[in-house]
């Protein structure tokens, strides 16, 4: 996934790539390696299979409990998820559910999560709170993220998100103050990024404004869930305040998705969010006409995308909203790095990237999304290990 002269992807037929300490240090031809390289550890033959960079997954909830498997069904059978989001259920009945679990519970359900995110070939995932929505279960969940982070080999960068929704009981006002003045202040040193869903259900346009200004002088990096459900202000704010994401976009504006060109931001677009909820297909034409990158995210979450699997999310991407193969399968790499500021180090293989791959069983890299709901990765590698299910 680094342009080359004849091949904006650098393809290289053939290859070999040399790593040490968890990092590349050689990339190039097979029958260069060994002239090249002082091979003295240990070797693995993908026996002609297709390498890529281990997948990035720019968009997930991980840490939450329960079930909603029933919603599901509801929503099978024409009820909107819109309408599931009041009272006790929805994301309600999710945060219910995880502030009662303990950390040693979450934490089970999360490195449970981790694995099926290594198996489908992801490495690296944005990771979400905001099931907990007070000071104690935010703080609860961002300890479950950096616990998994030290129990697995996938790479996991935490995301505040205490403005998912205003929590159930709590007045409004009251919350926002909570997030603004208590919560972003106490996990500055536990998350890189700030998040904010801007639209009903959630939270209004100056509500979002506020607390995203606040994080941003706080030094938080910033993403935005913005224009999902509805035309919205979501995406202007995401371009003003220099969010690294903008996330779902399916009523963005051609005028916004041009901001968000401008303005340098990455679209994370949630193909498996988007089918399960009947959502309209986001302006891909628009995007591509701004040049604005497009990562392709799995949104993990119990409500309306409950799959770790990136291809998936990308075969989606492609059979509902005809985009590439090749555009789904930069979105899962290189664009979706860049959107967390990890450029250059993950969804590329180059000399000091980080030694992270997916072998796959296809007949080329971007067939990937030509299976569609089958796993043909036959092999992940983390920080230059081979990853195997713990
Ligand atoms: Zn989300």
């Amino acid at each position: 996934m680094v342009p080359a002269k004849e091949d904006p992807f650098g393809r290289i037929r053939d290859g070999a790539l040399a790593a040490r300490w968890g990092r590349v240090v050689w990339i190039g031809e097979d029958r260069d390696l060994e002239s090249q390289v002082t091979l003295d550890g240990d070797a693995l033959d993908a026996a002609g299979a297709c390498v890529i960079p281990g997948l990035v997954d720019a968009h997930t909830h991980p840490v939450f409990a329960g079930s909603r498997a029933d919603e599901f069904a509801e929503r099978v059978s024409g009820v909107a998820y819109r309408a599931q989001q009041s009272g006790e259920r929805g994301i309600a009945r999710t945060i219910r559910a995880t502030r009662e679990a303990d950390v040693s519970t979450l934490l089970e359900l999360a490195h449970d999560r981790t694995n099926r995110f290594l198996a489908n070939g992801t490495t690296t995932i944005e990771a979400k709170t905001g099931y907990g929505l007070d000071l104690d279960n935010e703080a609860k969940s961002l300890e479950v993220l950096r616990k998994v982070a030290e129990r697995t080999r996938l790479r996991v960068i935490p995301t505040f998100l205490g403005a998912h929704v205003v929590p159930p009981g709590v007045e409004r006002r009251a919350y926002l103050r909570s997030v603004i003045d208590e919560m972003l202040p106490a996990f500055r040193p536990w998350a890189v990024f700030c998040d904010a869903w801007c639209e009903a259900p959630a939270f209004t346009a100056d509500e979002t404004r506020t607390l995203l200004t606040r994080a941003k002088a706080l030094g938080y990096q910033i993403r935005v869930h913005a224009a999902q459900l509805a035309p919205g202000e979501g995406p202007d704010i995401a371009a003003e305040l220099g969010a690294r994401s903008a996330d779902h976009l399916e009523f963005a504006t051609p005028a916004q998705i041009k901001a968000l060109a401008a303005a340098g931001t990455v679209a994370v677009l949630c193909p498996a969010a988007n089918f399960t909820t009947h959502g309209p297909r986001p302006p891909i034409e628009a995007m591509r006409d701004a040049k604005l990158p497009m990562a392709i995210a799995s949104d993990l979450n119990p409500g309306t995308s409950n799959s770790e699997s990136l291809p998936m999310s990308m075969s989606l991407a492609c059979v509902q909203w005809g985009m590439t193969p090749i555009e789904v399968l930069a979105g899962a790499t290189v664009h979706a790095a860049r959107s967390l500021q990890l450029e250059g180090l993950a969804g590329c293989l180059a000399p000091g990237s980080f030694a992270d791959c997916a072998v796959l069983d296809t007949e080329t890299p971007e067939a990937i999304s030509y299976y569609v709901g089958v796993n043909r990765v036959i092999k992940t590698v983390a920080g230059g290990v081979v990853w195997r299910p713990s």
